[in-house]
This record gives structure tokens, sequence and C-alpha cells, in this order.
């Protein structure tokens, strides 16, 4: 993989760094996790807030240089790909930060979201476009299966936006950071989680098509009118609710 392909924006604006910190507010016994360290830009300020920080990074040269800097008391790098990774065994309940590579953002997002019991919360510099997408609201653009398979599980939470000119290199887009906190409880749940995330799969693969053509194969039409649920309207008009209503409205 070539240095351009890992999306290799350091943090350099010492007011943003102390920000992230800031919002993220360690504690010195949480597990924490670190995606993506780099050159160690929010590393240096967690090291020494808690008692030991894990981080994962895929290029060697920036682990090596990371395992020069710290002892292995104070930090842990693994090397490797966030994507490839078992996040269990960075200990529970585990706080999981980092200024992701964007080109991979929601693969690790849904990553992440996998582990939901395990982790206490999460906090992340995103491309704005992203985090604009995890945060909204049914029938706008954004709004799509990130919105739903995430606001399922997490409160989220746009804290500040951050201009190209923090970085280097610049990057092209603006970023914001945004935090998920578990849903202590949902009024709501589904029966069956893997058939919801294929439900909304489904719904969105085809976002522009009505619910009863995307979903054919899957949930009968009939079913959707018993559920309450227009089989006229497409994906995007259907809120996480419905989705669970519509979900718990099958036989699965
Ligand atoms: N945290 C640093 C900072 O704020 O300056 C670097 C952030 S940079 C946007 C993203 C980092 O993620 C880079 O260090 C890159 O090498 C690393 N990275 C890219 N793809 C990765 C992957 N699949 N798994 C783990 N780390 C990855």
């Amino acid at each position: 993989m070539s240095t351009n392909n890992l999306s290799q924006n350091f943090l350099t604006d010492k007011v943003v760094i102390e920000k992230l910190i800031n919002a993220i507010d360690p504690q010195i016994d949480d597990h924490m996790l670190e995606i993506g360290p780099g050159r160690g830009a929010l590393t240096a300020n967690l090291i020494g807030r808690v008692k030991y920080l894990s981080a994962l990074e895929v290029d060697p040269k920036l682990s090596d240089l990371l395992r020069s800097q710290y002892s292995r008391e104070q930090l842990g790098v693994t090397e490797g790909d966030v994507l490839k990774t078992d996040l269990s065994k960075f200990g529970e309940p585990l706080r999981i930060v980092g200024n992701l590579p964007y080109h991979i953002s929601s693969p690790i997002l849904f990553h992440a979201n996998s582990y939901f019991p395990a982790i206490k919360d999460m906090h992340f510099m995103l491309q704005k476009e992203v985090v604009e997408r995890m945060v909204a609201s049914p029938a706008t653009k954004t709004y799509g299966r990130l919105s739903i398979m995430l606001q399922y599980r997490w409160r989220m939470e746009l804290l500040f936006d951050v201009a190209p000119i923090c970085f280097s290199p610049k990057p092209k887009v603006w970023s914001s950071v945004v935090r998920l906190m578990p849903m202590v409880k949902r009024n709501n749940s589904v029966k069956n989680y893997t058939f919801f995330d294929q439900v909304v799969r489904n719904a969105f693969s085809q976002r522009r098509k009505m619910l009863r053509n995307s979903l054919r194969g899957i949930v009968p039409e009939d079913i959707l009118v018993s559920a309450g649920i227009d089989p006229t309207l497409r994906a995007e008009d259907l809120s996480v609710d419905d989705f669970i209503t519509l979900v718990n409205s099958t036989d699965r």
C-alpha cells in the first residue's frame, strides 16, 4: 500500500488537538485504543493521561517510530489493518479514539459498531460529510444505511468542525469531530439484528426504488402494509423506528 492510499493527513494544529483531547477527557484507568496514531499528534497527548494506551497503525514505519518514542509500559502498538483486527483484544469497556483514515471511515464505523456491547464510547475525526451522514434525519439526501445502523445503537453528537489548514498535508475536505455514546436502552429494539441489517442494506442498495421493489423477495408487500408502511415509499422516508417495526412484523 502506498502512503497516498493511507489517508495520511497529520493533525498539526495545537488548539484542535487540545480541543479533541478535552472532548475525549481521558481517565487514568481507561482502556483506550487509538486507531491510526500516525506520527502521534493525539498519542503524545493521551500518554500520561491514561496509564496504558493501545494503538493500531497499519504503516510499519509509523508503528516503529511510535515504538521508538514510548516505553512498552506506556504504549502498546499493534501493527495491522483495523478492519482485520479483533477489537475485543484491547480490553473492556473500551474507549476508541482516532483521526481516522478517511478512505475507509464507513467500514471502520461498521466494524466498531459490531463490538457495540464492549465499547464505552468513541471519538473520531472524520470527513465532515461522513459525520453529516451519521447524524442525518429521514427524508434528507445524506440519510442512509450508515445513519440507521449507527443511530440504532449510538447517540451521536457532532462536536466541532476542523478546517483543512489544521493538517499536513492539507486534505481537500473539511473534517468534523463526532462523539458516539452507546444508547443505554432503546424503547424499541429488533428481534433479529442480522435480518434488520439485511433489510436496511437492501432498501438502500436501490434507494430510488419503492420499498415494494427494493425489498422484493425479503419482505412481502402485505407485511409492509400490515406494519403500517406504504409500499410506495422509498427507504429514505423511513425512520429508524419504522425499520424496527417493519423487521419485527416479519416472522424472521
Ligand atoms: N492520528 C494521526 C494524526 O491525527 O495526525 C494520523 C491520522 S491520519 C488521518 C490516518 C492514520 O491512519 C495514518 O497514520 C494511517 O497510516 C493510518 N491508517 C490508514 N489505514 C489504516 C488501517 N487500515 N488500519 C490502521 N491504520 C490505518
